[in-house]
C-alpha cells in the first residue's frame, strides 16, 4: 500500500466505532484509507511515530470565539495546530448585521473548519460589555433566520447570552429568550443559551428548551446554576438532559467552578460536550486550550474514552456532521489529533482562580488537518507544572 502519511503504533481511541487499541492509520490525500493493527508493506511519504500516544479524531470545540472584529476573537488556525482542534464553532460572536463581514474576513479565510452560531443581537459581541440585548431594538430574530438561510453551510444555529445584565430582567429577559427560541425554530436549527445570572430560574429556562438545544457554561457558579442551594442537580436539569438538551462545558473566563462540576459528577451528571469558550481574555489562562480542558475532566475521574467522546463524536453529531468528522472511519476526512499524555503534577485552575493538582496532562503532539501535518503542533506542559505553585486545596 502507498500512502502520504502513516501514523504508526498509537493507541487509537475512536468512540464513533467503539474502537480502542493499538492501530496504524494510513492517510492518502485528505482521506483516511486504512485503520488496522500492524499495517505491513506500506510505503509512506511521512511516518508519524505515535508510540505511547493517543490517536483520536481531530478535536471539535463547540464553543469558542473567532470573529476578530470583536475584542474577543482569536485566529482559529494557530489554535488548531497547537490544540489538535480541527473543527471549531464560533458561539455567536457576530449577529445579523456583521455576519457577512465575519464570513468574508474570518470563516472563508481560515483553513480550519470553522462554523458559527448567529447571535440574536444584531451586532453580536462587538460591545458585549454594554449588554448586547439591554435595548430590545437590537434583538433581530428575523435577521437571524435570514442570515442562517443565506449561510446554511456555515451558520448552524442561534446564540443568546441569557444574563440579566445582557438581556434585561423580568419580562424583557423572557421576550429576548422567546425571540431566540423562535429564531432557532424558524431557521430549523438549534439554540445555544449562555447561562449566568439569568432573569429566569434554571429550571424555568430548561423547561423552555427542546431536544437539540444547548445550555453552555453548564458548570458555572453564581446564583443561577445547574445545582440548587444544597448542591443537588435540579430535577428539571436532569429531565432536560434526558430529553436531549445538550449541556456544554464552555469553560471560559467566568464559567467553570470546581464545586459545581464536582457535585454534578458525584451525582452522575456528566456534560454532553467539553468546550473551551476560548477567547482573547482566557487564552493565557485559565483555559489555554482543549487538551487542558479535557485534562481537567481526567483529573475529576471521567475516563479517557468518554473525555474523547465529549470532545469529538458528540459535538460532531450536534453539528450534524458525524458522517464526516469526529470519527476515524476509513473514507472520512483525515482530521486527526495525536495527543501526548504527560504524567506528573500539573496545576489546573477554574474560572474562580482556584487550583487543583492533577496527575495527567494531555497536549497535542501532532495535529493533522485534512491530511496535512501542521507546523507548530504541540504545547509545552511547563505552564502547568505544579512544583512551584502554593500547596493546593
Ligand atoms: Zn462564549
Amino acid at each position: 500500500m502507498e500512502c502520504d502519511i502513516l501514523i504508526r503504533g498509537g493507541e487509537v481511541i475512536d468512540p464513533s466505532q467503539g474502537l480502542r487499541g493499538l492501530r496504524d492509520i494510513a492517510i492518502c490525500g485528505n482521506q483516511i484509507i486504512a485503520v488496522a493493527e500492524g499495517l505491513v508493506d506500506v510505503e509512506a511519504g511521512r511516518v508519524v511515530n505515535a508510540g505511547g500516544m493517543y490517536v483520536t479524531p481531530g478535536l471539535i470545540d463547540l464553543h469558542m470565539h473567532a470573529y476578530t472584529h470583536s475584542p474577543f476573537g482569536l485566529d482559529p488556525d494557530p489554535l488548531c495546530a497547537a490544540g489538535g482542534v480541527t473543527t471549531m464553532l464560533d458561539a455567536g460572536t457576530a449577529g445579523s448585521y456583521n455576519f457577512d463581514a465575519f464570513r468574508r474576513d474570518g470563516i472563508d479565510r481560515c483553513k480550519t473548519h470553522l462554523l458559527s452560531l448567529v447571535n440574536l443581537s444584531c451586532f453580536g459581541l462587538i460591545a458585549a460589555n454594554l449588554g448586547e440585548l439591554l435595548d430590545r431594538r437590537y434583538a433581530d430574530p428575523d435577521g437571524v433566520v435570514e442570515t442562517i438561510r443565506r449561510n446554511r453551510d456555515v451558520a448552524v444555529g442561534v446564540k443568546i447570552r441569557a444574563g440579566k445584565h445582557i438581556i434585561g430582567e423580568g419580562e424583557q429577559g423572557w421576550a429576548n429568550l422567546r425571540d431566540a427560541i423562535r429564531a432557532a425554530r424558524e431557521s430549523e436549527t438549534w439554540l445555544m443559551v449562555h447561562i449566568g445570572e439569568c432573569p429566569m430560574s434554571i429550571p424555568e429556562l430548561c423547561e423552555s428548551l427542546e431536544a437539540g438545544d444547548c445550555v453552555t457554561h453548564c458548570f458555572k457558579g453564581g446564583s443561577t446554576r445547574v445545582t440548587d442551594d444544597d448542591g443537588a442537580i435540579h430535577p428539571a436539569v436532569r429531565d432536560a438532559a434526558e430529553r436531549g438538551v445538550i449541556f456544554d462545558v464552555g469553560h471560559g473566563f467566568g464559567s467553570f467552578q470546581w464545586e459545581v462540576v464536582e457535585a454534578a459528577l458525584e451525582q452522575g451528571f456528566e456534560p454532553t460536550t467539553i468546550s473551551t469558550d476560548l477567547h482573547t481574555r482566557n487564552l493565557h489562562g485559565p483555559v489555554f486550550d482543549m487538551p487542558t480542558t479535557m485534562s481537567k475532566f481526567l483529573m475529576l475521574g471521567v475516563p479517557i474514552d468518554r473525555v474523547i467522546e465529549m470532545s469529538t463524536t458528540r459535538p460532531a453529531k450536534i453539528l450534524g456532521q458525524d458522517e464526516s468528522i469526529g470519527t476515524l472511519r476509513v473514507g472520512t476526512v483525515a482530521d486527526i489529533a495525536v495527543l501526548e499524555k504527560h504524567d506528573g503534577r500539573f496545576a489546573f485552575t477554574d474560572s474562580y482562580s482556584r487550583q487543583r493538582v492533577g496527575h495527567e496532562l494531555l497536549t497535542a503532539a501532532v495535529t493533522i488537518r485534512r491530511g496535512e501535518i501542521l507546523p507548530g503542533s504541540g504545547n509545552s506542559p511547563s505552564r502547568h507544572l505544579a512544583g512551584a505553585v502554593p500547596t493546593p486545596t
